[in-house]
């Protein structure tokens, strides 16, 4: 080995660790830049990311508005974003002949509608930069030693780098961080992100496929609430509304053994005013019509069946006989609709981790260790994680592009 090529070793063959190795041979091309992966294949995210087309970005291009997707990672991601954000995303992949499209709700894929070209891209300007990839080659611990860091195998042997690129992924054990801990690192508890709810109990699971939007959602005792179109699933609910609040209550969720009651406002973001007032003029239009042959909310007709049984009305009743005092549990059942959470399931297109190594240890405008110096971090494997939509990989272009470039 040559003493005077600096060596650059990028830990983890994810959209994270090729990002940052390519960055750091772009910008330091003297230097030897090496990717280590543990298991035999290279960025099997990417592959199966976004069901098989990649969701690469998301079409929001200011920061201030972006960071707001981020659960975790909110403000120290502006300094980063700042550096390389969604724009420079799309250039980039658009520079190597890979054009991006948006989708109506802002979502970018490759215009292939398949991650296979975004590996192909990866893969190819790894190759003509000259980065080398080591496979099945899983570095369990680091050592601090003079001049860099020593990387011990878990298979035995050493590797040695003045340079150290961790670009690990989430773990959901909090074991799996625990060679960061020996170097002084803070780690917050790794917890789940980005799962939908199970609700074993309620009858509203016979609805499944059916979907409302917007209807507005609160966890019972909590500050969390989330907005957007919900869906009704076999074992529960799904859809945006009910993941954002999964990922913005990821560590409170964990907290209460996901077993906590949700509360649905079907009228999306009405206040019980409006609502009421809506409902008084339907009954002094529509005063001989039957309730559930009017559905003044534009609901989906077998959910406003669902919700008025709840009721009990019977069937043959009609707006102008409803009376005051089941005007107000509809107006109550549309706004503070109550189900029973019991369990999650993550969900299958985009599951993170939230946690992984603290932001505080972490110094955002290069990616550097605070506690280890030419340590440097990227992607997941940090405490930073999104909201479905590319905000992940947003995160891990972005943090990959300044640990190599700087590493
Ligand atoms: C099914 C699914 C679909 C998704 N779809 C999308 C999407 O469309 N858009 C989006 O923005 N996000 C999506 N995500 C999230 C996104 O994939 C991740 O946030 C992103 O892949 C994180 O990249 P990373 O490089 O940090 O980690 P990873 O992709 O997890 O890569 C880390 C790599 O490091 C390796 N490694 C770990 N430890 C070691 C070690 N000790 N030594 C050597 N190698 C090691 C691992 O084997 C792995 O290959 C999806 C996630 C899943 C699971």
């Amino acid at each position: 080995m040559d003493k005077n090529i600096l060596q650059v070793a990028v830990i983890g063959g994810g959209a994270a660790g090729f990002f940052a190795a390519i960055s750091a041979k772009t910008h330091h091309p003297e230097a030897k830049v090496t990717i280590y992966e543990k298991s035999n294949k290279l960025l099997s995210k990417v592959r199966i990311s976004g069901g098989g087309r990649c969701n690469v970005t998301h079409h929001c291009f200011d920061i201030r508005e972006l960071v707001k997707f981020y659960p975790r990672g909110e403000r120290p991601l502006k300094k980063a974003f700042g550096r390389f954000s969604p724009t420079d995303t799309i250039a980039w992949f658009e520079k190597r002949g890979v054009k991006l499209k948006t989708e109506s709700d802002g979502r970018m894929f490759p215009t292939t509608d398949n991650s296979q070209t975004i590996i192909d891209c990866l893969m190819k300007e790894t190759q003509q930069l000259g980065i080398g990839i080591k496979t099945k080659t899983n570095i369990k611990k680091l050592k601090k030693t003079e001049g860099g860091y020593e990387l011990s195998l878990d298979r035995g042997g050493r590797l040695h780098a003045d340079k150290v690129v961790v670009a690990t992924g989430g773990s959901p054990r909090p074991n799996g961080f625990d060679w960061l801990r020996e170097l002084d690192h803070e780690i917050e508890e790794p917890v789940p992100s980005l799962f939908t709810f199970n609700m074993p109990d309620e009858p509203i699971k016979k609805l499944m496929g059916i979907a409302a939007d917007p209807v507005s959602v609160k966890i019972m005792g909590s500050k969390l609430q989330s907005n957007g179109p919900l869906l009704i699933t076999h074992w529960g609910m799904s859809g945006p509304a009910i993941l954002k609040l999964s990922a913005f209550g990821a560590r409170e969720l964990n907290e209460k053994n996901y077993d906590f009651k949700v509360l649905v406002n079907w009228a999306g973001e009405k206040t019980e005013q409006e609502i009421r007032a809506i409902l008084k003029e339907v009954a002094g239009e529509y005063g001989m019509k039957m309730i559930h042959n009017v559905n003044p909310f534009g609901l989906p007709g077998r959910l406003w069946e669902f919700l008025i049984g709840k009721l009990e009305l019977g069937d043959a009743m009609i707006w102008q006989n409803m009376g005051k005092k089941n005007l107000n549990r509809l107006v109550h059942l549309l706004t503070n609709d109550e189900y029973q959470v019991q369990g999650k399931t993550t969900f299958k297109e985009e599951f993170v981790t939230c946690g992984g190594v603290s932001l505080q240890d972490v110094d955002m405008k290069t990616m550097q260790s605070r506690k280890s110096p030419n340590l440097y971090f990227a992607g997941e494997v940090l405490d930073i994680d999104g909201v479905t939509g590319g905000f992940n990989f947003q995160a891990a272009w972005t943090t990959g592009y300044i640990a190599g470039q700087l590493a």
